[in-house]
């Protein structure tokens, strides 16, 4: 077989629908978020990042910063092997110890990044669970999917955040069946957030146990940041809580929240857990300066929520129409790969505003858009330059005006 030009040619068919991924090749500067450099060929430009998912600008906080240079000249660069051969390093232990106690549970476990925890621990559950069967949102992320696939249960799809349709799949199991319902707080592409408490109302009455995914939510709601679920008094509900290091506090890594034995049970059989190097030791104090941070300081959260709403408002004005959510994410349909990506190409060479298009398969077909992410530190002058640039690009592509 002539293998190259099979991954041509099959790269070439993504070309043709207007799903082949071009990464905007980015500098960070520290003290300078949402402005980066694009760093193009000839000089690099400035321009300003509106798809961040670094939603509070933790990435360069000055608290975190410190810790993880301290970390960094105390430990070294790596963690020096897995958590269970050498790797396990007391920045592990205390950014466990801190996660626990940010969800109230007894006991958290750390992996490399969310989508990690979510394989894993999925996996690890619903495959040594006997007889598990997993009760699934459709709208469920890539790594909830793999995960459950991966373990070989039944996996049955519910309605996407329809306790109703739930209810009605668990009726339809056998009384005793072990059940497991994943889903999600924020969903990551149009932003809606799940009627977590409906949901844990039909768990309870069928015996399920329940995982919740707030990757997107996590230093972002609660009075001390620990998601959709402290914010509505529900953490305690939750049989295991899944959450990102990544995201709202800024660094990286994954982790579950849940009982003791339930930590135990993942860290004892998840190969996803066993067998891989753990974070390095300055990655753990950072995302640890990050939570410490976000539960005493409101400031983040008051700033964000404030933009978000600023910038809903602008677009209102404009006419440009987005997804009303209730949440921090901002999407603005556009419906057509080639269209969305005509526009951020536009907004990226003309006006210097970074926004990724998201394009199937992260989205169905149809749905192509874009996802906006206001942080605290994008400026009033920023969100005046974003809404103007789209509208100017709205009206030259005749793209259709919310009424
Ligand atoms: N869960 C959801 C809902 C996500 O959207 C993502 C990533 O965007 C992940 C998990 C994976 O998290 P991480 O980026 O930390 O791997």
């Amino acid at each position: 077989m002539d293998y190259e030009s099979f991954f041509r040619r099959e790269l070439d068919e993504l070309r043709q629908n207007g799903d082949y991924r071009i990464f905007a090749n980015l500098q960070r500067q520290a003290g300078r978020f949402p402005h980066a450099l694009h760093m193009r060929a000839g000089a690099p430009a400035d321009l300003t990042i509106w798809c961040s998912n670094d939603y509070l600008g933790m990435g360069q906080h000055p608290a975190v910063l410190t810790a993880m240079h301290k970390a960094l000249d105390e430990c070294g660069a790596g963690a020096g092997g897995t958590r269970n051969i050498a790797g396990t390093n007391h920045y592990h232990v205390l950014l466990e110890q801190e996660l626990a106690d940010l969800h109230g549970t007894a006991a958290a476990l750390l992996f490399n990044s969310g989508y990690m925890s979510n394989w894993a621990a999925l996996s690890t559950l619903a495959a040594r669970l006997p007889g598990c069967v997993v009760l699934s949102d459709a709208s469920n992320h890539a790594s909830m999917i793999e995960g459950i696939r991966h373990s070989r249960a039944k996996k049955i799809v519910f309605a996407h955040n329809d306790p109703a349709d739930l209810e009605r799949k668990l009726a339809a199991l056998p009384p005793g069946t072990p059940s497991l319902v994943a889903f999600e707080s924020v969903y990551s592409m149009d932003g809606d957030v799940a009627p977590i408490a409906a949901i844990c109302d039909v768990a309870d009455r069928y015996g399920a146990m329940t995982y919740l995914d707030e990757v997107h939510a996590v230093g972002l709601y609660g009075p001390r940041g620990g998601g959709i679920a402290e914010r509505e008094g529900l953490a305690h509900r939750l049989t295991v809580t899944e959450g990102t290091l990544a995201k709202g506090f800024g660094v990286i890594g994954g982790y579950i929240a849940a009982s003791s034995a339930l930590c135990d049970f993942i860290r004892s059989f998840a190969s996803g857990f066993i067998f891989t190097t753990a974070i390095p030791p300055a990655i753990a104090a950072g995302a640890l300066a990050s939570i410490r941070h976000l539960k005493t300081s409101d400031t983040e959260r008051l700033a964000h929520r404030q933009r978000v709403a600023q910038l809903r408002a602008a677009l209102d004005d404009a006419g440009v129409p987005h997804h009303r959510n209730g949440g921090h994410i901002v999407p603005v349909l556009v419906g057509n790969p080639i269209l969305c990506k005509q526009v951020t190409d536009r907004l990226l060479e003309e006006f210097g505003v970074y926004v990724q298009p998201i394009n199937y398969p992260t989205v169905p077909r149809g749905t192509e858009r874009l996802r906006i992410t206001p942080s605290p530190l994008h400026s009033e002058a920023d969100i005046a330059h974003l809404v103007r640039s789209l509208s100017a690009i709205w009206s030259d592509l005749s793209l259709r005006r919310a009424a």
